[in-house]
C-alpha cells in the first residue's frame, strides 16, 4: 500500500471505530435510562437515527479569544429596543405577572427582564436538539456525570409528555425554553402556571414566567426589597469591593459611599451589602443586596446579573447609569449593530446574516475594514467603528 492508501484505510478504521463507540455508548445510555423507568418507546423516539454532533464538541472546546468589555455586553442586552419590547410584554402579560408576583413575591419587572435577557422574550431559544447534544457530550467524555444527569432529565421530560420532543431544542449545552433552564433545573423548578396540566416553558408564556419567578424565589429572593443601586464613591476610595465581600450597609456608608440618585429606597443600615465595581473605581459603582445574588444564581456572571437588574430598573422607568463607563469608545445597541452589519454588506464584506449579533464572521469583516481604514484592527463593534462606517466612502 502506498502512503495515501494507508492513511485512507486508517481514517476509515478510526471513523468506523468512532461510530461503533458512539452506538455502544447510546446502547449503554438506553440501559441506564430503562433502569430509571424510561420506557423503550420513549427511548426509540428520542434516540431515533441519532448521530454525534461535532459542532457541539467544537462549542464545548471553544475558548473565546475575544473578551467582551462590560460596556459592550450591556449595550447589547439593555438597549431602547429591549426596554420597549419589555414594556409591551408587561402590558400584554399583566394578569399573569400579577399572579406570579402574588404567588412567588418576585416583582414583574425583574421577571420580564430575565425573560428578555434569556431568550429575547421567547424569540431566541436555541436550535440544537437536546437529546443529540447531550448524548454527544456524554459519549465524548465531556463532564460525563453532569451531562448524563441532564440527558436523563431530558428523557424524563420526553416521557412525561409535558413538552413535545421536537420542542426540546436549545443551546449546545442543553439550556432550553423561554427561561433557558437546564433539564435538571426544569425538573426542580418549572411550574405549570397556565393550569393545563403541563409544565411547558417552551410554548407557554405563563409557564415560563411562573417558572422564572419560582427560580428567583428558590434562590432566596426577598419580596419587596431592591437589588441595589448605583452609588458615588468618595475620592480615592480604597475600601472593600466585590460581590462576596459582604458587610452591613453602614460599613460602606461610613466610608462615604452614597446613592447617586436622591429618593432611592435605602434599606436598613444593618442590611448585608457589597460594593460592585464592574470596570474598576473609575466606572459606575453599585451597592448590591441579597436579590442581586438571587439574580446571579440564575447565571453565575456579575455582568449578567447587572444587565437583568438594570433592565428591570429601566422597565420601571429608571434611566441609564449616571457614571459613564471608562472608555472613549462606547458600546452600541442591537439596532446599531444591525446598521454596522448592513454598512459592511454595502461595502462588499461578507458578514453572514444581518442579525445584530457580532459573531466570528462580523468580527473578521470589521477587522478587514478597520485595517483598510487605518484604524486599530480589533474586530470590535463600537461607536467609533459605527461613525467610520457612516462616513462617505472614499472614491
Ligand atoms: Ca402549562
Amino acid at each position: 500500500m502506498n502512503k495515501f492508501v494507508i492513511a485512507f484505510a486508517l481514517s476509515f478504521v478510526t471513523f468506523h471505530t468512532q461510530a461503533q463507540t458512539f452506538d455502544a455508548c447510546v446502547a449503554s445510555l438506553r440501559q441506564n435510562a430503562i433502569a430509571q423507568g424510561i420506557s423503550p418507546g420513549t427511548l426509540d423516539a428520542a434516540f431515533k437515527d441519532i448521530e454525534s454532533d461535532e459542532t457541539v464538541l467544537k462549542s464545548y472546546d471553544y475558548q473565546p479569544e475575544f473578551r467582551t468589555p462590560i460596556w459592550d455586553y450591556l449595550a447589547g442586552l439593555v438597549d431602547d429596543e429591549r426596554v420597549a419590547d419589555g414594556q409591551a410584554k408587561l402590558k400584554e402579560w399583566s394578569k399573569t405577572l400579577a399572579e406570579a408576583e402574588q404567588k412567588y413575591g418576585v416583582d414583574r419587572h425583574t421577571i420580564v427582564a430575565v425573560w428578555g435577557v434569556e431568550s429575547n422574550f421567547g424569540r431566541i431559544q436555541g436550535t440544537r436538539e437536546l437529546v443529540r447534544s447531550l448524548t454527544t457530550l456524554v459519549c465524548a467524555n465531556k463532564r460525563q456525570a453532569f451531562f448524563k444527569g441532564e440527558l436523563l432529565a431530558t428523557l424524563k421530560i420526553v416521557q412525561s409528555g409535558d413538552i413535545p420532543l421536537q420542542g426540546l431544542v436549545g443551546s449546545w449545552a442543553g439550556a432550553f425554553g423561554q427561561t433557558q433552564f437546564m433539564p435538571t433545573t426544569y425538573q426542580r423548578i418549572a411550574v405549570d402556571f397556565d393550569g393545563d396540566g403541563k409544565r411547558d416553558i417552551v410554548n407557554s408564556v405563563p409557564d415560563a414566567l411562573g417558572s422564572t419567578a419560582n427560580y428567583l424565589k428558590q434562590s432566596g429572593w426577598i419580596s419587596g426589597a431592591n437589588w441595589g443601586y448605583e452609588v458615588q464613591l468618595p475620592a480615592g476610595y480604597a475600601g472593600a469591593s466585590g460581590r462576596t465581600a459582604r458587610h452591613p450597609l453602614s460599613h460602606f456608608t461610613k466610608l462615604g459611599v452614597k446613592p447617586i440618585k436622591s429618593g432611592q429606597a435605602v434599606p436598613a443600615e444593618t442590611t448585608q451589602a457589597a460594593l460592585l465595581l464592574p470596570a474598576g473605581a473609575n466606572g459606575p459603582a453599585f451597592i448590591v443586596f441579597r436579590n442581586f445574588d438571587a439574580i446571579y444564581s440564575y447565571n453565575a456572571a456579575e455582568s449578567y446579573a447587572l444587565s437583568i437588574a438594570h433592565l428591570a430598573d429601566r422597565l420601571r422607568g429608571g434611566g441609564r447609569f449616571a457614571t459613564p463607563w471608562p472608555t472613549d469608545d462606547a458600546g452600541i445597541s442591537r439596532a446599531e449593530r444591525r446598521e454596522v452589519q448592513q454598512r459592511l454588506v454595502d461595502r462588499g464584506y461578507d458578514i453572514g446574516e444581518i442579525d445584530g449579533m457580532i459573531g466570528a464572521k462580523s468580527r473578521a469583516a470589521i477587522n478587514e475594514f478597520q485595517t483598510a481604514a487605518g484604524m486599530k484592527a480589533d474586530g470590535r463593534a463600537g461607536q467609533r467603528l459605527l461613525q467610520a462606517l457612516r462616513a462617505p466612502k472614499a472614491k
